[in-house]
């Protein structure tokens, strides 16, 4: 049966008087579950004010006491792991390993939030000048926002607020309207844990809610994480209107194969890289750059590899390599593209169109695709189509692989594969991106480091994650106090 969702404001399920719905489908069966509204500058006013009047108090409230609520959140998200995982691959189509990963990755932000006492420690030097001790205290920033993809539906919100909450800030959620459950159920366990109302709400909807959210004067900061296109847009709105703002975009991530590699471990990897959730993340690895003779047995086992994979529904078996992607327009942009490399002259090894499937289903498919032959100049070498397909584009030697790479607009992630160290560092040190992997097929930074994309693929200056998601959350303050010793002379202020 289909829900409507409401919105989250002042800890209370709020509805949405709207017209408007996004549709929300169980990608495995093509069937809608749910809609989502889209909220217009009213609700987004409502929920503006309800994290406003919530601010004073919670910034108020010791770190400590901030930092117990997140790791009760923890526990909670522990309690229901197994449940807010199904609802993942409900949503999202995720098979139950990569939904898993989702939910624990996203945990693991949550625990270093827990961090904060110590992270949010500032600076002093006691007597800067005479007489004079001077500090450095952090600050919250005030109501920030939260704008996400629909890839990850709990780890990518969960960058965003465990930091800014526990940092003193109220937050208002505005989750892609293709996944609106898994946050809708994090907001209940973030009150189970005794969060006061008002501090996390979350209003559904797209553009619109979006431009509301952008230019009201009562929001201090923005994350964003989507398309580059996107990024862009709201860098650009966000802080014209006066906004601190991060914003992550899209990616094409290339990953090179050195002759010397252990070309087994390395087909796992790119594997893995290629085609795990489906091709649809900004970590994917999309491009494979073999070197020299690398290239005839590499492309033979992934091509191995990718045709032993099962495909199918994701919500009725566990046994699935590779789910369906999001949805109906998303599996025709992936397929066209298929053919646009077919008309540029790619060679295909592998088609993903005609997928067999482990049972019969109305899902949303596409199989694991490689183009080989690929170059550089291509639409499918340097456009990211957020899908399983993986370019190769055969190289001489490392220096014309990394500079192959380093043209792309992007500048999320690279990989190299390789048994030479010299290789790899020449590698890291020369790579134009912000995520390297030596023989990692998919270099996304724990919790503990910042998620640092370059070129197109991030806009602002502190990242998400790790220490630069702190800063982001907080601005400094410089106390200068002078108290004169009573014992000495004062010869006034
Ligand atoms: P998207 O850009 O379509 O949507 C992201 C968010 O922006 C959603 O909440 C959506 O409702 C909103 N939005 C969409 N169009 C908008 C518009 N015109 N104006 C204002 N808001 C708008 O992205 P998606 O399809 O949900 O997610 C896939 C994209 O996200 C891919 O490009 C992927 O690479 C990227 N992504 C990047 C990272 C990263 O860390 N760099 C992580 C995950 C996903």
């Amino acid at each position: 049966m289909s829900i409507t969702c409401h919105n989250y404001v002042g800890g209370e399920l709020v509805s949405v008087k709207t017209s408007q719905f996004t549709p929300v489908y169980n990608p495995s069966r093509g069937l809608i579950i749910a809609q989502t509204p889209e909220s217009d500058s009213h609700a987004v006013n409502l929920a503006v004010e309800a994290a406003q009047k919530a601010l004073p108090a919670w910034s108020d409230t010791p770190v400590i006491e901030r930092a117990r609520i997140m790791f009760r959140f923890a526990s909670l998200l522990e309690k229901n792991f197994d449940e807010i995982s199904q609802l993942i691959t409900r949503e999202h189509g995720k098979t139950a390993e990569e939904a898993r990963g989702d939910v624990r990755r996203g945990i693991e932000m949550v625990e270093l939030a827990g961090g904060a006492p110590s992270i949010l420690m500032g600076q002093t030097i006691e007597n800067v000048s005479r007489g004079i001790d001077g500090q450095v205290q952090r600050h919250p920033v005030g109501v920030c926002v939260g704008i996400t993809p629909f890839n990850f539906p709990a780890m990518v919100p969960l960058w965003m607020f465990p930091i800014a909450i526990v940092c003193g800030n109220t937050f208002i959620l505005k989750p892609s309207p293709k996944v609106p459950l898994t946050p809708l159920r994090m907001a209940e366990l973030l009150t189970e844990a005794g969060l006061p109302p008002g501090v996390f709400n979350v209003v559904h909807g797209g553009a619109e809610t979006v431009d509301a959210l952008l230019t009201h004067p009562g929001i201090a900061a923005i994350s964003f994480v989507g398309s580059t296109k996107v990024a862009k847009y709201i860098y650009e709105t966000g802080t014209t209107n006066g906004k601190r703002v991060q914003a992550a975009g899209g990616a094409k991530n290339f990953m090179l194969v050195m002759p010397d590699a252990d070309l087994d471990a390395a087909t796992s990897q790119i594997i893995g890289a290629a085609f795990g959730c489906s091709g649809q993340r900004c970590m994917a690895g999309s491009v494979a750059l073999p070197v020299g003779r690398a290239a005839g047995p590499l492309i033979e086992r992934l091509s191995e590899a990718a045709g032993r994979m099962n495909i199918g529904p994701t919500d009725t078996s566990t046994a699935v390599d590779m789910g369906p992607v999001i949805d109906s327009a998303a599996r025709d942009r992936i397929n066209s593209y298929i053919g646009i490399g077919l008309k540029e002259g790619a060679q295909l090894a592998i088609d993903g169109r005609a997928v067999n499937l482990t049972e019969p289903s109305n899902g949303f498919f596409v199989g694991p695709t490689i183009f080989d032959h690929v170059s550089a100049d291509m639409q499918i070498a340097r456009e990211e189509i957020f899908g399983p397909v993986l370019s190769v584009l055969r190289m001489e030697d490392l220096s014309e692989a990394i500079e192959r790479a380093n043209q792309s607009a992007y500048g999320n992630g690279a990989v190299i594969f390789t048994r030479d160290g010299g290789a790899a560092r020449t590698f890291a040190r020369n790579i134009n991106c912000g995520m390297v992997g030596i023989n990692v097929g998919v270099p996304a930074p724990m919790a503990v480091f910042p998620f640092t994309g370059w070129n197109q693929s991030f806009f602002g200056d502190l990242h998400i994650q790790g220490s630069e998601g702190f800063q982001f959350y907080t601005r400094n303050k410089v106390v200068l106090s002078r108290w004169n010793d009573p014992g000495k002379r004062v010869l006034g202020w």
